[in-house]
């Protein structure tokens, strides 16, 4: 089956905003009118969202990330289990730091509808790469599964035996230790050269399977294997919905293109979708 991309909506800016109102979350999105009959008739729809999302909650990404005391290090030299090894108390400094950035942020408007819309449909899975547990925050994964490709910075588990541990003492002399074993705690999180959780995996590639409408959001689709899984959707048949603020190499297979923010595309989604009751 193939697919022939329809023309991009332009976002049309209103008439009251000023002339130099920049962020393209003022403009009002058009919704593609066969992709709101698509949402109507869908009984299975899967998400993936990337950093671009948590970006619009003021999360810097990954390596934007490195700032003031920490702009000397480079993540590959951090986000490693060799890094760990040989400095374990300075990469659980620099995790407990970039909790207390998230833990600063606030789901956007993105988020909140995202968590709406899985209870509008009858088969919907979230599927992100993000650590920063905003889906979470803002309602996600109670009606329907939310699946963390690259685990949650908020969990911490044990480096030894890899389960996750709820309770730990602190300790003056980070990293804190595992309550069952003594070993060393680590964040819950997917590192450099580390394979992603396979059960959180499988169960993602079952839903691009599955699915009839695939939403690609805020990620630039370049990350395996979390980048085959939009091409997996296509290959079932699925329509493959992009939404992002630049192109990216997915955006020719895209059978709609949203060039904006989540936080607007998303919200207008749900309202042009189902504002009728439908
Ligand atoms: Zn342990």
């Amino acid at each position: 089956m193939t697919h022939t991309p329809e023309p991009a909506p332009q976002p049309i800016q209103p008439d009251s905003a000023p002339p130099d109102s920049d962020t393209r979350r003022d403009f009002i999105v058009e919704i593609p009118p066969a992709l709101i009959e698509a949402l109507h008739r869908a009984r299975s729809v899967a998400v993936l969202t990337g950093a671009g999302i948590s970006a619009e909650s003021g999360i810097p990404t990954f390596r934007d990330a490195q700032t003031g005391l920490w702009s000397r290090y480079r993540p590959e030299e951090l986000a490693t289990p060799a890094a760990f090894e040989q400095n374990p108390r300075l990469v659980w400094e620099w995790y407990a730091w970039r909790r207390e950035l998230i833990s600063r942020a606030r789901p956007n408007p993105g988020h909140l509808a995202l968590a709406e819309m899985e209870t509008r449909l009858p088969h919907f899975t979230l599927i992100t790469q993000n650590v920063d547990g905003l889906h979470q925050r803002a309602g996600s994964g109670k009606a329907a599964p939310l699946i963390e490709l690259h685990g949650n910075i908020q969990r911490v588990k044990c480096y030894q035996e890899n389960r996750v541990v709820d309770r730990w003492q602190e300790t003056d002399d980070p990293p804190p230790r595992c309550p069952h074993c003594g070993g060393w705690l680590r964040p819950d999180v997917v590192w450099f050269g580390e394979p992603l959780p396979w059960e959180a995996l499988a169960a993602a590639q079952a839903a691009a399977r599955a699915c009839e409408i695939f939403f690609s959001i805020g990620t630039s689709a370049l990350v395996e294997p979390a980048a085959s899984l939009p091409l997996l959707a296509l290959r079932r048949g699925a329509r493959l919905v992009e939404i992002n603020l630049h192109e990216t190499p997915l955006t020719p297979h895209a059978t709609h293109f949203l060039p904006c923010a989540a936080g607007a595309a998303l919200p207008a989604l749900l309202r042009q979708t189902w504002s009728q009751g439908g």
